[in-house]
């Protein structure tokens, strides 16, 4: 049984075997945030609600989710000053999916299960559109037998981590109040309730598609589940949507590989990096090679596994 740097499957653990069950304060919060999020723009649409919400948007997926949680704080593919770090992080947990350790926790088990020999469907986004959607947004998946998950020091013992995991739902609270006061209600409609509901619902529809068809420069031999590049979702995704990549060198900050790869999260990294906000960047170029990593693209003309392609900037 393969483990991570976090999960190590034990004799009994098991990838496979277990129940979808209805995660009540999980679908409460997302089903309550739909209502009011696409009801109340509905009802006030306008040129300014459509911005507050495109920024808040690119925020907080951009250089919360993408760079602080994903990239950061999961991957550790760079580093950067303390305060920097917590600023990511926090910009992530608005995004409003869990806190910074229920976030470690889900990523981390998903990717353990994938590199299983076979892993549950859970994992794999295997069902169909509608049941994949109910079970990711509004469940959990109990496994019967888990693995252990060793989350490290630095994260655990961390007050400002373990505080912003117990607030994070009410960690929107100061993002409403400021989104009121500068244009009120409809701002906190547009800026917190129909982000909210637009980021979770992209986030598990790019992770169904992405785990399923598409693009492929790269195969993990015997993984239960391989990762799809889907280029039309690039910019909007940050870069993140280069999920065949990512599964193929995920300790990687860089998620695009050849040019002409849009990856809007890196270009901020560089700028980052190019200030000294950022160093010890991590790319596929500078990791270890991976056994069972094969190239498997037929319209790639560098045939060479080599990683020369990845030096053009
Ligand atoms: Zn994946
Ligand atoms: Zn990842």
């Amino acid at each position: 049984m393969i483990s991570t740097d976090r999960v190590e499957g034990h004799a009994r653990s098991s990838a496979v075997t277990g129940q979808v069950k209805w995660a009540p304060v999980r679908s409460i919060w997302t089903g309550s945030l739909f209502l009011v999020g696409t009801v109340g723009a509905v009802a006030t649409v306008s040129l300014e609600n459509v911005l507050i919400f495109l920024a808040t948007t690119a925020i907080t997926i951009g250089l919360g989710h993408s760079i602080g949680m994903h990239r950061l704080l999961i991957h550790r593919s760079f580093s950067c000053p303390r305060w920097l770090e917590y600023v990511l992080v926090w910009l992530g947990v608005l995004v409003g999916m869990a806190g910074p350790i229920g976030m470690i926790r889900i990523h981390d088990l998903r990717d353990w299960a994938q590199r299983q020999t076979d892993c549950h469907d859970f994992f794999a986004h295997r069902r169909g559109f509608w049941q994949d959607a109910a079970w990711q947004l509004h469940g959990k998946l109990d496994l019967r037998h888990p693995p252990r998950f060793r989350l490290e020091a630095r994260v655990a013992k961390d007050p400002v981590y373990r505080w912003m995991e117990r607030t994070w739902m009410l960690q929107q609270i100061p993002v409403a109040v400021i989104l009121w006061l500068l244009a009120g209600w409809d701002a906190v409609i547009w800026g917190v309730a129909l982000r909210v509901t637009v980021s979770l619902s992209g986030h598990w529809l790019i992770g169904h598609f992405a785990h399923r068809d598409g693009h492929q420069t790269w195969r993990v031999e015997g993984a239960a589940a391989q990762g799809f590049d889907l280029p039309w979702a690039a910019l909007i995704t940050f870069g993140e949507s280069w999920h065949g990549n990512h599964h193929a060198y995920p300790g990687s900050a860089r998620l695009s590989q050849r040019p002409g790869e849009l990856d809007p999260g890196w270009w901020v990294l560089q700028a980052l990096a190019r200030i000294g906000l950022v160093r010890d960047i991590v790319t596929a170029a500078t990791l270890p090679h991976r056994p069972g990593l094969l190239r498997v693209d037929p319209d790639d003309r560098h045939h060479c596994p080599c990683l020369g392609l990845f030096s053009q900037d």
